[in-house]
C-alpha cells in the first residue's frame, strides 16, 4: 500500500522534517501531542501579516475588509470540511477552550442538583476538569464509564448510565490520545439520543486522521485543536448544533460578542460571534483553513492505511522484548502506541531515543485517572502522522531494543 502512497512528496511539504535532532535525522513520532506544519500553512500566516493584517469586525477601510473576508472564508472552508454551516463553528484557542466553553455555557445552564455528566476513564484532563468545575458549581455529579483491559469502553456500563434518570450530558473522546481506542461514536450517539442525553465529542485525536461529517455523526458539540491537524497553535474549533448555540449564554464577555451595551443591561450577538469575545486569532483561522485545504489534496484513507502499517510494523518489532506491555490493544486502534517496559522508566527510554534523533512522548499524557487504572505513572508513546516513514518505524524499534539493552 505504501508503494502508492506519495510519502516523499508529502514529506517535502513539511520543512521541519528535513532537520536533524541531536545530529541524527529527525524522526518525529510525537504527533498526538502536536503535528508539524506544511510550508503552505506557514506561508499563509506570513502572507496574512505581510499584506492583510488589521483588526476584523470594526474597520471600514480596505485592509480591514480584506482581513474580515479572509477570516469569514476560513470559517466557511472549515465548516464545509465538516459538513456544517459557518454559524455553527466557533473559533477558540483549542480543544481545551472549546470544552470549557461547552461546560460553562451549555453545561451550567442545563445541569442542576443531582444531574449527571458521563465521561469515560480514557478522557484527557481537558474533558474532565471543566466538567468537574461546572458540576461543583451547580450541584451535579460526574459519572465515569470504565475502560476494559483491551482499552475499549465498557459499553454495558455506558448503556445503563445513559438510562439513569438525571443523565444529561455524555462527553467522550472519539479517539483516545493514550490508548488509541476509536470509540464507536455513531452507535453511542444513537443510544444517547434515544435516552435524551446530549453528546459532546472531544475530536482532538480524530480530526487529524479522517474527514468527519459532523452532520452525519449527529453529535451536539465537537471540539478540536488546530495544532494537531497540521495547522497553527492557539486556534481551535467548537462546533455546536445551531438550535443549541442560539439558546446558550456567552462564555466570555467583551468586545465583538455584543449587540447593545448599556449599564442597565447588555444584549448579545448571535452565534458564533456571541462566543468569540475580543480580537480573534485571524492569522490562526487562516492557517487552519489552509491546513484543511492541504488535507483536501491528500487521500486520507490511503494516509490512514499507511499510518496503520507503521503501527503494525512497530508492534511486530517490539514483540519478544521482555516485560513489554502495550496499553490499548483494540482492533482498528489509531496509529499510536503507548507502552511500558518492566524495570525501565519511560523518561530514560525517551532520553536515549532522543540521542538517536527520535522524538516520542513520555508521561501521563494528561490522563492521570487512566494512568491509575493502568497502574503506571507514565507510559512511552509513539504516535504516527501521514508524513512518517517505514524507516522511521524501524528506527524506533531498533532504538528501543538498543535502549533496553543499555538500561537493563
Ligand atoms: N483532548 C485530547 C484527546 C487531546 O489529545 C488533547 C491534547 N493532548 C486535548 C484534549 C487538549 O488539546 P489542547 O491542549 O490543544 O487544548
Amino acid at each position: 500500500m505504501s508503494d502508492q502512497y506519495p510519502i516523499e512528496k508529502i514529506r517535502s511539504d513539511f520543512p521541519i522534517l528535513g532537520q536533524t535532532n541531536r545530529g541524527k535525522p529527525l524522526a518525529y513520532l510525537d504527533n498526538a501531542a502536536s503535528s508539524q506544519k506544511p510550508q503552505r500553512v506557514i506561508d499563509s500566516i506570513s502572507k496574512y501579516y505581510e499584506s492583510t493584517n488589521s483588526n476584523v469586525h470594526r474597520g471600514v477601510y480596505q485592509l480591514a475588509e480584506e482581513a474580515e473576508n479572509h477570516y469569514r472564508m476560513a470559517r466557511e472552508y472549515i465548516a464545509d470540511w465538516f459538513s456544517v454551516s459557518a454559524d455553527e463553528l466557533i473559533f477558540t484557542r483549542g480543544t481545551t477552550e472549546s470544552l470549557n466553553l461547552v461546560a460553562n455555557s451549555f453545561g451550567k445552564t442545563q445541569l442542576g442538583e443531582g444531574d449527571r455528566v458521563i465521561v469515560s476513564e480514557m478522557e484527557h484532563h481537558a474533558n474532565i476538569v471543566p466538567w468537574q468545575l461546572v458540576c461543583k458549581t451547580v450541584g451535579a455529579q460526574i459519572t465515569v464509564v470504565p475502560v476494559l483491559p483491551d482499552g475499549s469502553l465498557d459499553r454495558q456500563v455506558l448503556s445503563s448510565l445513559l438510562k439513569e434518570p438525571g443523565s444529561r450530558i455524555l462527553s467522550l473522546c472519539q479517539v483516545s490520545n493514550t490508548l488509541g481506542t476509536q470509540n464507536p461514536l455513531s452507535e453511542i450517539i444513537q443510544e444517547a439520543k434515544l435516552n435524551d442525553v446530549r453528546i459532546v465529542v472531544d475530536g482532538a485525536q480524530s480530526a487529524p486522521h479522517q474527514r468527519i461529517n459532523l452532520r452525519e455523526l449527529g453529535c451536539d458539540f465537537f471540539a478540536f485543536s488546530g495544532h494537531k491537524v497540521f495547522g497553527p497553535m492557539g486556534i481551535g474549533v467548537l462546533f455546536g448544533q445551531k438550535e443549541l448555540l442560539q439558546e446558550m449564554p456567552p462564555f466570555l464577555g467583551g468586545g465583538d460578542m455584543i449587540d447593545q451595551v448599556s449599564f442597565e443591561g447588555t444584549t448579545f450577538a448571535s452565534p458564533p460571534q456571541r462566543f468569540e469575545a475580543g480580537t480573534p486569532n485571524v492569522a490562526g483561522a487562516i492557517g487552519l483553513a489552509e491546513a484543511f485545504r492541504y488535507l483536501s489534496e491528500i487521500d486520507l484513507k490511503l494516509a490512514s492505511r499507511h499510518e496503520k502499517q507503521l503501527l503494525a510494523l512497530s508492534r511486530e518489532g517490539f514483540q519478544g522484548i521482555e516485560g513489554f506491555i502495550e496499553h490499548g490493544t483494540t482492533s482498528g486502534k489509531a496509529a499510536l502506541l503507548s507502552f511500558s517496559i518492566d524495570g525501565i522508566h519511560p523518561h530514560d527510554l525517551s532520553t536515549l531515543l532522543d540521542s538517536e534523533g527520535i522524538a516520542i512522548r513520555t508521561g501521563h499524557h494528561c490522563c492521570q485517572p487512566l494512568m491509575q487504572k493502568l497502574g503506571v505513572e507514565a507510559t512511552a508513546r509513539a504516535s504516527f502522522a501521514l508524513y512518517n516513514t517505514l524507516e522511521e518505524a524501524e528506527r524506533l524499534v531498533s532504538a528501543v531494543r538498543k535502549a533496553v539493552s543499555v538500561l537493563r
